[in-house]
């Protein structure tokens, strides 16, 4: 907790117009989040804080996880997985879709020029004016199919879904 994230300004400015005290918590919490380029469960915000030796319980990380899902610098997954995953929103790659490994877990990023053209053009059909999209691909990941995991055959659901 050495250095100010710009970002954790942003969050300290969207808070005092809602009127809420900025807490030596919050910005904890939302440090460890802008500090990350992963997809964080509560569970990893929570040990993160607990390295950096900071004792925030569960029901204030996710009381500020909100906040930072409203101030809209903090976007939340829901990959399937029984609980929720955040990521700060102005990473360097501000539009990305994901690779969900089914077998570990592991949430990788990528960027498709194809997939951006996909939806001015489907904007454009239907004259739509697309604000984001969502593509989400799960399987296994590399690791995974080299350490000899096999998809399961039957009742395999490939859930992608466009918002
Ligand atoms: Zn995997
Ligand atoms: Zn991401």
């Amino acid at each position: 907790m050495t250095t100010t994230h710009p970002f954790l300004r942003l969050f300290s400015r969207y808070l005092r117009e809602q009127g809420l005290p900025i807490t030596h918590q919050r910005e904890a919490v939302a440090q460890t989040v802008f500090s990350s380029t992963d997809h964080l469960s509560v569970e990893d915000i929570e040990g993160c804080l607990r390295e950096d030796g900071e004792r925030i319980g569960k029901a204030t990380i996710y009381r500020t996880l909100d906040l930072l899902v409203n101030s809209k610098l903090v976007e939340e997954h829901d990959f399937g997985e029984g609980f929720k995953r955040y990521e700060h929103r102005l990473s360097r790659q501000p539009v990305h879709e994901h690779l969900i490994c089914l077998e570990c877990g592991k949430v990788t990023e990528f960027r498709s020029e194809e997939v951006e053209h996909v939806e001015s053009r489907v904007a454009s059909e239907y004259g739509f004016a697309p604000s984001r999209h969502r593509l989400e691909i799960y399987g296994l990941c590399r690791n995974c199919r080299s350490a000899g995991v096999e998809l399961p055959t039957t009742g395999i659901s490939c859930p992608i879904d466009s918002v």
